[in-house]
């Protein structure tokens, strides 16, 4: 194979594992895990947040449930002593106080049942929050699956193209591989470029006419390079 038909397939073998390698770094799976990653963190924040507040308020209404049991102790307790006692002075204030410790019993009741209310609506917005994120968790499953197996045919493709090109670079005669290796480091990609309507398909500049003729009139062994990206120029 002559030198530029080697050179050619080089380009090509550079160009194609450069985009193996960019599919590979920007995976459009890739963005839209990300995006759900984000909105499942919000989502796993907010059902923490709303099991905490149902937390507080059954604590909340325990401490309810504790108070109103004390109340009804100390009605029962009332409520003999009224029975037993014979002096009317002592009848009229236990009297007063059963009706007040009744009131207060009421009211007890009514703050807990409105505590317990509070706590079932609160679980039932986390059993919804849970159920709202399950879709989404499959889908992060799923999409960290492909991620993983286009990886690993992107980075197998990648490898073959490399030792492909590795194959290529090494039947360049040494000077001109190195020419070609130097080209490619400094500009990126691939060493060489193609001619295309009088322009270098590397950096898309279009050649003044003496730097045309120049390397249409080239020798076979002749090196011309791009003036602005330093690429090898081959048709
Ligand atoms: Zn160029």
């Amino acid at each position: 194979m002559a030198e530029a038909e080697i050179l050619h397939d080089l380009i090509e073998a550079d160009r194609w594992l450069e985009r193996v390698r960019q599919q590979r770094e920007h995976l459009p799976e890739q963005d839209e895990f990300d995006r759900l990653e984000e909105s499942l963190r919000n989502r796993v924040a907010t059902i923490r947040e709303t099991e905490g507040a149902a937390a507080r308020v059954r604590q909340a209404y325990e401490e309810q449930a504790e108070q109103a049991e004390r109340l009804r102790q100390r009605h029962r307790e009332l409520e003999r002593a009224l029975h037993q006692s014979t002096g009317s002075r002592d009848l009229v204030a236990i009297e007063t106080e059963v009706r007040s410790v009744a009131h207060q019993c009421d009211e007890a009741d009514e703050r807990g049942l409105d505590l317990l209310a509070q706590v079932e609506d609160l679980e039932a917005a986390i059993q919804e929050q849970r159920r709202e994120v399950q879709p989404d968790l499959g889908r992060r499953r799923e999409l960290r699956e492909t991620l993983t197996a286009l990886r690993w045919s992107l980075g197998e493709e990648a490898e073959r193209l490399a030792t492909e090109r590795e194959q290529l670079s090494d039947r360049l005669p040494p000077t001109l591989r190195a020419r070609y290796e130097r080209a490619r480091v400094r500009a990126g990609v691939s060493g060489g470029a193609f001619v295309v309507d009088g322009r270098c398909d590397g950096c898309r500049l279009a050649l003044s006419p003496l730097d045309l003729d120049r390397f249409r009139r080239r020798q076979a062994d002749e090196v011309v390079e791009c003036p602005s990206c330093g690429r090898i120029l081959v048709s």
